[in-house]
C-alpha cells in the first residue's frame, strides 16, 4: 500500500480518489506528497527548464487563455520562425545559466512538413548536442513526423489537456480533446517521453482540475512531465478578467499530481510571478520538482533568474542533471540527493556581489 492507503497495482484512478487526496488536511496532503516524492525522486533537486518561443502569434487556434491566438486582440504581432542559429544560442545561453531542459514553442495548429519542420529538427539536433534535454511544443503531429522528431533525439513532446474533458469546450473549440489525446499517443508511440498538464483558475471547478489529473494518471503509460499553470491573464484575451488563482490552490494541484503520477516531473510553471517565495517552496514540498527558468515564458513574465537562483541557494535546492544522466530510481536508492543532483555552488558575481550567478560543479551540465 501507498501511502494514500491505495494498492500499487490499482486499477484507473477515479475522480472520487483524486478528490480524497486533493481535500485532506494541507499538512497531510504536503506530508503524503512529500514521502511519495521521496521514493521516486531525489529530495532537494529541482530541474531548472528553459523555455523559448521559436515562433510566435498568429496562432489560428481559439484557446481562450492564450495570446498568441490570432482571434484575440492582444496586440501580438505574428512573426516567422526564429533561425536554427539563435535559437540555439539562447540554448547554450540557457545552458551556461544552469538549465537542462530547453523547450521549443512555436504557435502552429499543427507542425507543417516542409522547411520550417526542417529546420525544428535542425534545432532538436543542435540542443541535443549541446547535452540538454530537448523539448518541443508544435501544436498536433503526425506519426511520421512523431518519428522524424524522436530520430532527431527529441527528448519530450509537449502537449498539454488544459483541463477536464467536460470543462474543455469552454476553453477551446478549434481542437477536439480527443485530438489531443490521439497526439499524445502518438508522440508516446513513437518513444518520445510525453509533457502533458493543464492550466488551473480558468473558471473550472476543482472536479475539472482532478478530471484532468485522473485522465493524464491513467494514460499507458502516464505522461513524463506533469507542468501545472496558473492562468495568467492577458488583456485582449477571454479570460484577461479571471481572478488570480490562490497559490494554495497550486500547492494542492501539485501534490495530487505528485502522489496519482509519482513517477512524473511535476513542473510549476506559469504564475509564479504571483507567488511569494515561500508558496513556491510549500509547492517544491508538494512534490514540484521543476521550474522554467529564464525571464520570460512562452510570451508572458517568470522570476527572473536571480531570484530564482536565490532561492534556490537559501532553500538549499540543487539543479537537477538532465535525464539521461539521472541513475534510475527505485524505492531504495532515491533518498540520497547527491548520488541524483548535482552538485551547486553559489557564488557572488564578480561586478555585483548581490548579483548572485551559480557555478555548478558537474561534469553533465558544466
Ligand atoms: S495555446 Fe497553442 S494552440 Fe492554443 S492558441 Fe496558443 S499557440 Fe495556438
Amino acid at each position: 500500500m501507498d501511502d494514500s492507503g491505495k494498492s500499487r497495482s490499482r486499477g484507473p484512478w477515479t475522480v472520487a480518489e483524486a478528490r480524497a487526496i486533493h481535500d485532506l488536511p494541507l499538512t497531510e496532503l504536503l506530508h503524503r506528497a512529500q514521502s511519495e516524492h521521496r521514493r521516486h525522486h531525489p529530495p532537494n533537486a529541482v530541474q531548472l527548464c528553459t523555455l523559448l518561443s521559436v515562433k510566435t502569434g498568429g496562432c489560428p487556434e481559439d484557446c481562450a487563455y492564450c495570446p498568441q491566438s490570432a482571434r484575440h486582440q492582444t496586440g501580438m504581432e505574428a512573426e516567422s520562425l526564429l533561425p536554427v542559429d539563435v535559437v540555439l544560442e539562447k540554448a547554450r545561453l540557457a545552458k551556461q545559466q544552469g538549465a537542462t531542459r530547453f523547450c521549443m514553442g512555436a504557435a502552429w495548429r499543427n507542425a507543417r512538413n516542409g522547411t520550417q519542420f526542417d529546420q525544428v529538427l535542425q534545432m532538436v539536433r543542435g540542443v541535443r548536442e549541446l547535452g540538454l534535454e530537448a523539448c518541443a511544443t508544435l501544436g498536433m503531429i503526425g506519426d511520421d513526423q512523431a518519428r522524424q522528431l524522436a530520430d532527431a533525439g527529441l527528448t519530450a513532446y509537449n502537449h498539454n489537456l488544459d483541463t477536464s474533458q467536460e470543462f474543455y469546450g469552454e476553453i477551446i473549440s478549434t481542437r477536439s480533446f480527443q485530438e489531443r489525446l490521439d497526439t499524445i499517443k502518438r508522440v508516446s508511440e513513437s518513444g518520445i517521453s510525453v509533457c502533458s498538464g493543464g492550466i488551473i483558475g480558468m473558471g473550472e471547478s476543482v472536479g475539472d482540475r482532478l478530471g484532468m489529473l485522473v485522465t493524464l494518471a491513467n494514460l499507458e503509460p502516464p505522461p513524463e512531465s506533469v507542468p501545472i499553470n496558473a492562468l495568467v491573464p492577458v488583456p485582449g484575451t477571454p479570460l484577461a478578467e479571471r481572478p488570480p488563482v490562490d497559490a494554495l490552490e497550486l500547492v494542492r494541484m501539485c501534490a495530487t499530481a505528485r502522489m496519482m503520477i509519482p513517477t512524473a516531473m511535476v513542473r510549476l510553471s506559469a504564475g509564479r510571478t504571483e507567488m511569494t517565495r515561500e508558496a513556491q517552496l510549500l509547492c517544491f514540498q508538494a512534490g514540484a520538482n521543476s521550474i522554467f527558468f529564464g525571464d520570460k515564458l512562452l510570451t508572458t513574465g517568470n522570476p527572473d533568474t536571480h531570484a530564482d537562483l536565490a532561492l534556490m541557494r537559501d532553500a538549499g535546492l540543487e539543479p537537477l542533471v538532465p535525464f539521461a544522466e539521472r541513475p534510475q530510481s527505485s524505492d531504495s536508492d532515491t533518498n540520497d540527493a547527491s548520488t541524483s543532483a548535482s552538485s551547486v555552488q553559489f557564488v557572488s558575481g564578480a561586478d555585483d556581489s548581490s548579483h548572485r550567478s551559480h557555478k555548478v560543479s558537474n561534469a553533465i551540465v558544466s
